[in-house]
Formats: C-alpha cells, sequence, structure tokens
C-alpha cells in the first residue's frame, strides 16, 4: 500500500516520553494553575482590590482606574512565580488567528541592573504596532495606530515557552476612534446587546432578575491528527492546511469503524497531554472520542459564558497544533483536509442563562417557566428564518465551501430542527385552541400548563440540520473547524436580540396583568409561528428533496463564499448590527473587505501551489517513470521478441496523463491570473483529477507524496 521508504522514517512515537503519564497528578490540584483566577487573586490582591476586580468580572464592568496598578502588580508577582519573563496583549485580528507580541518586565534600574515592573497602564491599554493587520481601510497604515485594551471578563493566563513563560491578557483590539479591528470586540458588544433584550423580556414577563444575563457556549471541535513525517512531506498541508492533491484510498470511512472506536495509544497519549494542558489553562475540555473518518477526532468542553468560551476554543486550537508536535504528529484544523472522506467543523453550542440565573432554553419544572422557554425558542426561530442568509454568512470561508453541501455537512442552507414534540407544540400554538395536543387532555395554555418532558437528545436521530434544538440548548452546526466562533455568535446574539426586542415590543404594550399578558404571548407565538414556521425542518437536510423544498419555501441557498459575503452589504443587516451598536457600517465594510480579500487570497495561491506542485513534484516523476517503462518493455519485447500490449497500454496510459496534466497545469496557472474564483476552482479540479489518475498508476516507491491511505491510517 505504501512507500517503504517513508515509513521507515516515521517518528513512531515522537519525542514523547511515556514515564509523563505515570506522574499522577489530580486534576483538582493543578486545574487552572496557569490562570490568575479569583483564587489567585484573592492571594495576590488587598481585599478591597479583590472585592472591586471581581464585581467588574462579575457584572462585565469596567475595571476602576486606582486599583489597575495593585491588579498589574499583583499579576506581575503571579505571574513571575510561574516562570513568566513577559507579557503580552493577546488579541483576535480579523485574520482569524490569534496575536501576540511580547515585551519583558524589565526596566534598567540605573546602577547596571534591572527591576521587574508592570504598571496598571501597560496592562488596561497597549500600542501594539499594528500596521500589518488587515482593516479592511479603517486604518491606513499611515496612521496605523491600533489599541488594545483589557478585557477583564476574560483572565490572564500563562503560555509556556521553552525555558520561560508569558503573561498574557486577553484583549480587544480597536483603532484610533474605537473602531473594532477585531473579533473580541463585537462579540463583547453583542453579549451586551443581547442581555440588554434579554433582561426587558424578564421583566415583561415578571421574572424575577438577580444576576446579570448571559449568553453560554459550548464549541464542539473536530480534528485530524497526521504522524508528522508525513506533514512534512506535504508541502500543500503545511501552507493551505489541506491536501491539493491525493487518490481516494480504498478503504477509507465506507465500515463506519473508526467512529466511537477504541482510541490508538498514540492518539490517546495525544488527548491526555491536551486535556492536560487545557485544564492547567482552566478551560473545562471534557468529551473526547474518534470521529468519522479515520484519523479525525473531537473534543469538546463544558460549556460556559461565551466569551470565555470562544477565547477558550481560540487556545484549544493553538494548544492542539503544539501538543501535537510534541507526540511527533500534526493537527489539522482545516474544513476539508482530505477530499473524499469528511470534512471537520465546529459546533456551536448556545444558549442563555438568564438574569433568573436560569438556562433559558431549558423547558422548566412550572408553567412561568415554560413561557419564559417557548417565547425564546419561538425568538429565535424567528431570527433565524428572518437572518438565515447572515447566519450562512459567518460561517462563509474558502475552507468550508468544500464542506458545506457535501453529503456530510449540513448544508448552506440553514434551517431549524425542533424535533417532533416540540414542533408540535409550536403546531398548537398555532392552531390556538386545537384538540391536538402532545399533553395528556386539553389544549396548551401558555402561563398556564405545563409542557410534557422534552427528550433531552431528540436531536439524535437527526445529526443533518445546522441549526438544531438539542435539549436546553441550539446547536449551529456548520461552522468550519479552523473559524473562530466569534462571528456566529456575534450573529447569534445580534438576531436573538432583535427577535427578543420586537416581541418585548408587543408586550411591552399590554398591562401587567397575567391573565392579558399570557394571552398576548400566546398571539405573538402564534404570529411568529404563522409567519417562520418555513425554516423549521425536521427532516434529512443533505437529500436532494430539501434542496427543491427549500427552495419552495423560499429559503437562501448561498452556495459559495462570495455569494455569502455579500450579505454584509445589504442595507437591513447594517441596520441591524447599527441598531444594537454591534457593527457600524463603516466596521461591516471593513470586514466585508477583508473577509474578500482573504477569500481570494486563498484560492490564488492554493492555484499556484499546484502549479507549482505538479511541475516540479509530480510531473518529473511521471516523466521518469513512462521513460523507465519505455525503457523496460524495450529490453523485455527484445528477449520475448513479442510485443508486450498490456504494458504498452499502461505506457500510454501514463504518458497521456501526464501530457494532460502538464496541459491542466498551465491552463490553471493562466486562470490564477486575473480569472474569476470559480473558473480557478473548476481548473484546479481539473488538474487535480489527473494527478489523481497518475497516483493510482505510478509506483507508490517513487510517488513524491504520501498517500491518503497512509496519512489516515498511520498514527
Ligand atoms: P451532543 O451534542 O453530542 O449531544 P452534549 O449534549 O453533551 O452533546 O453537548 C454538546 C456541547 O453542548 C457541550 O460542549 C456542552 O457543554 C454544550 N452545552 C450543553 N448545554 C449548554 C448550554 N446551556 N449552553 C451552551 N452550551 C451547552
Ligand atoms: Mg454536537
Amino acid at each position: 500500500m505504501g512507500s517503504s521508504s517513508r515509513i521507515k522514517d516515521l517518528t513512531s512515537k515522537g519525542d514523547f516520553d511515556m514515564s509523563d503519564l505515570t506522574g499522577f497528578q489530580m486534576v483538582p490540584d493543578y486545574y487552572a494553575e496557569n490562570v490568575f483566577s479569583f483564587k489567585a487573586m484573592k492571594n495576590y490582591l488587598s481585599p478591597k482590590a479583590y472585592k472591586s476586580l471581581t464585581e467588574t468580572i462579575k457584572k462585565a464592568g469596567k475595571l476602576d482606574p486606582s486599583i489597575a496598578d495593585e491588579v498589574a502588580d499583583a499579576m506581575k508577582i503571579w505571574a513571575i512565580s510561574k516562570g513568566a519573563t513577559h507579557f503580552t496583549h493577546w488579541f483576535q485580528p480579523l485574520t482569524g488567528a490569534t496575536a501576540e507580541k511580547h515585551d519583558s518586565f524589565i526596566k534598567p534600574d540605573g546602577e547596571g541592573s534591572v527591576v521587574l515592573e508592570f504598571s496598571g497602564e501597560a496592562l488596561i491599554q497597549g500600542e501594539p504596532d499594528a500596521s500589518s493587520f488587515p482593516s479592511g481601510g479603517l486604518r491606513p497604515t499611515f496612521e496605523a495606530r491600533g489599541y488594545t485594551g483589557w478585557d477583564p471578563t476574560s483572565p490572564a493566563f500563562i503560555k509556556e515557552g521553552v525555558k520561560g513563560s508569558t503573561l498574557c491578557i486577553p484583549t480587544y483590539f480597536v483603532g484610533w476612534n474605537g473602531e473594532a479591528l477585531d473579533k473580541k470586540t463585537p462579540l463583547l458588544r453583542s453579549m451586551k446587546a443581547l442581555s440588554k433584550q434579554i433582561d426587558r423580556l424578564a421583566k415583561v414577563l415578571n421574572i424575577k432578575a438577580t444576576i446579570p444575563s448571559y449568553a453560554t457556549l459550548g464549541g464542539e471541535q473536530e480534528y485530524f491528527l497526521i504522524d508528522r513525517e508525513f506533514y512534512y512531506r506535504r508541502i500543500d498541508i503545511i501552507q493551505t492546511g489541506r491536501t491539493l492533491f491525493g487518490k481516494e484510498p480504498a478503504k477509507h470511512q465506507q465500515m463506519a469503524d473508526h467512529y466511537f472506536g477504541a482510541i490508538k495509544t498514540r492518539v490517546i497519549a495525544f488527548m491526555e497531554d491536551l486535556d492536560k494542558e487545557m485544564w492547567r489553562l482552566g478551560a473545562p475540555v471534557t468529551t473526547r472520542h474518534n470521529e468519522v473518518s479515520p484519523g479525525q477526532y473531537e473534543v469538546a468542553p463544558i460549556f460556559e459564558n461565551q466569551n470565555l468560551g470562544v477565547d477558550h476554543n481560540m487556545l484549544c486550537m493553538e494548544v492542539m497544533q503544539k501538543v501535537a508536535e510534541r507526540h511527533g504528529l500534526a493537527c489539522l484544523l482545516h474544513e476539508k483536509p482530505f477530499a473524499g472522506v469528511n470534512g471537520s467543523g465546529k459546533h456551536n453550542n448556545w444558549s442563555v442563562s438568564g438574569p433568573d440565573g436560569k438556562n433559558w432554553l431549558s423547558p422548566g419544572e412550572s408553567p412561568h417557566e415554560n413561557e419564559r422557554f417557548l417565547v425564546m425558542v419561538a425568538a429565535i426561530i424567528k431570527a433565524v428564518d428572518e437572518y438565515a442568509d447572515l447566519l450562512r454568512m459567518t460561517i462563509a470561508s474558502a475552507g468550508n465551501d468544500h464542506r458545506l453541501g457535501s453529503h456530510e455537512a449540513p448544508p448552506a442552507i440553514v434551517s431549524v430542527y425542533l424535533g417532533e414534540q416540540l414542533t408540535d407544540i409550536f403546531e398548537q400554538i398555532e392552531k390556538g385552541s386545537s384538540t391536538r395536543s402532545s399533553k395528556q387532555g386539553g389544549t396548551l395554555e401558555l402561563g398556564v400548563d405545563s409542557l410534557p418532558p422534552l427528550p433531552r437528545h431528540a436531536s439524535d436521530r437527526n445529526r443533518t440540520s445546522p441549526f438544531a434544538f438539542t435539549g436546553a440548548k441550539f446547536e449551529f452546526r456548520a461552522v468550519g473547524s479552523g473559524a473562530s466562533l466569534s462571528g456566529p455568535n456575534i450573529a447569534i446574539n445580534t438576531i436573538v436580540a432583535e427577535a427578543v426586542s420586537s416581541i418585548c415590543d408587543e408586550l411591552e404594550k399590554v398591562g401587567k396583568d397575567k391573565k392579558t399578558l399570557n394571552k398576548a404571548v400566546q398571539k405573538v407565538l402564534q404570529d411568529i409561528i404563522k409567519k417562520h414556521k418555513k425554516v423549521i425542518f425536521n427532516g434529512d437536510n443533505y437529500t436532494e428533496a430539501w434542496v427543491k423544498e427549500a427552495k419552495k419555501r423560499g429559503l437562501p441557498n448561498l452556495k459559495t463564499t462570495p455569494e455569502a459575503l455579500a450579505v454584509m452589504q445589504e442595507a437591513r443587516i447594517v441596520k441591524l448590527f447599527e441598531k444594537h451598536r454591534v457593527l457600524s457600517k463603516k466596521e461591516l465594510e471593513s470586514r466585508y473587505g477583508v473577509y474578500s480579500e482573504i477569500y481570494q487570497t486563498i484560492i490564488k495561491y492554493e492555484a499556484d501551489l499546484s502549479v507549482e506542485m505538479a511541475r516540479t513534484l509530480i510531473i518529473p516523476v511521471a516523466l521518469e517513470y513512462s521513460s523507465n517503462l519505455a525503457e523496460t518493455i524495450k529490453s523485455v519485447e527484445g528477449v520475448s521478441k513479442t510485443k508486450s500490449t498490456e504494458s504498452r497500454g499502461i505506457l500510454k496510459e501514463v504518458s497521456s496523463l501526464t501530457e494532460k496534466a502538464i496541459g491542466a497545469a498551465a491552463k490553471l496557472e493562466k486562470a490564477a491570473v486575473g480569472s474569476s474564483t470559480s473558473k480557478v476552482k473548476s481548473s484546479m479540479a481539473d488538474l487535480r483529477k489527473t494527478v489523481d489518475a497518475l497516483e493510482g498508476l505510478v509506483p507508490a516507491e517513487i510517488w513524491p507524496l504520501p498517500s491518503y491511505a497512509e496519512m489516515l491510517f498511520i498514527s
């Protein structure tokens, strides 16, 4: 199956020391040891500063400047005790990655030595020379100032280097006039917008507010692991994150024998190490398992405050790469590293923790709680139906385009899955006084009746929906594996805030009388369901029939990134984001510019690299093989005195494919300069087809790239 010369070089277990696994430590003993947690704060701050800071964090407020110096000093002393020599403002520019610029704590004391210093000023605000970050024209380079500011709601943490470590301060990144240049600023704004409307709804529904409300997030992360030697031999994976060529192996995921299968030794060693690293960073990862494709896995956390959930996912992606390296593996986060097998996504589990401290997407015990729950679900149905195209936009990327709409990932059509029972309840609400009821006897009267218990894992039978109610949260499943979770959450928060706001507009007109209010709620829900039920779909989203049906229902189906990104330019989208003060028109324009450019750039360099790989790696080997084959045939025929017809057939096929590949490379090279991205993509596909066919004919021993079978199965 594979090339023996490639196999013999494999690092069978990396430089990972198995004895690491024998040193046993209880999780609570090291959990969050690398976080400036409440516990650490208590140890290092005066009671007064501790109280002020923890209040700020709990209420997502602003840091009291009078304690900034004390907090900075405490952080420094704590960080130094962890081996830190540097600090950095850790932020999330529009590239989708994280960014950091380290500064040391040292300050010359004037006597030839240094003291270690960290001021409140340096903690609160940083000014990286950030002219090279994409801003979409918001910040011309001649006045390239961008500011990073501490987000106290996400705790500072320690990143370990090789011989020292760095204090990382999670920050937002804004321009001179406060315009958002990053992914955190609008996320925080959208969380505020949502929480404002949730609090308003609580008031309308007479729900006692005792604590701040906030969105919750649990991001399930899929990934691939391949042997690092293979990774180093695949310039396409190194540079683009995915294979640009590669013949489908005879066996891949057909038997479904990898999903939830027993985990291989080197992989479990990676997972154990990853869990430990994440736990030390106070990130509550909890689930780990094999995924559908061979070589594919998943890690998922216990949900937490959305802002933390996003930061922890960003950190997780980074730590995964680092830990993989330690185990002689490479972790691939691309949405579709291998054609023909499952791609990787990220499930965005979203809910709201209300001002009553309860999960508002959890059907409650009492009729009162049910009312709250049904209003929330209705708000989401309305939100998704009105802004399905915006949700689609938030998951648009060159990588995810390879995945969405294939028969493995949710399609680009965004619909809502409610499950049979919840759908039935909404049908009852729509009909008003229906006799059909999912609860025993009678009809459903909001605020009066209890709901039947809803099965928690109702969604288990339907894994195909892009936006599914799964027990006590909604799960947006179309997010790409390498993406930041910010974008989708900014959109969900904002569209739900908008829907809740319009519901409040209606209900605030009604008095406080319980009966009238219940009737009004019932009416509002009835109107919503009538108007928006078209977005509800409980069937198989992967079928052609659904694509047709969705079209009939008028649901948008934006197949590619450029179509999806264009949504950002629509007036109603600008109006939505401006109304809730999440993004201004200018900020949206800048994002549109940046994301479009990123998309075009990726298509271009993938095309260029395809040409280069074909010309410098593949075609030379194919030509060499043709020549050797011709020689061999000649000598065999000379000796046997018969014509080797079948061998000549192979030679003919190899030569013809090689010619085709040379032609296709030239065509692609031309297309890559100035043709539309769809033309470039189809030219890339043509070249790939001939190259993959060649891979099936050229001896494995001389084929210059590790095969799919090698990469997916050997770990
Ligand atoms: P599955 O989707 O595989 O059925 P789970 O129900 O266990 O798995 O949850 C998947 C993810 O959803 C986990 O990360 C979990 O923490 C998260 N989750 C559960 N409840 C909530 C919630 N209220 N808000 C946000 N995320 C949640
Ligand atoms: Mg899930």
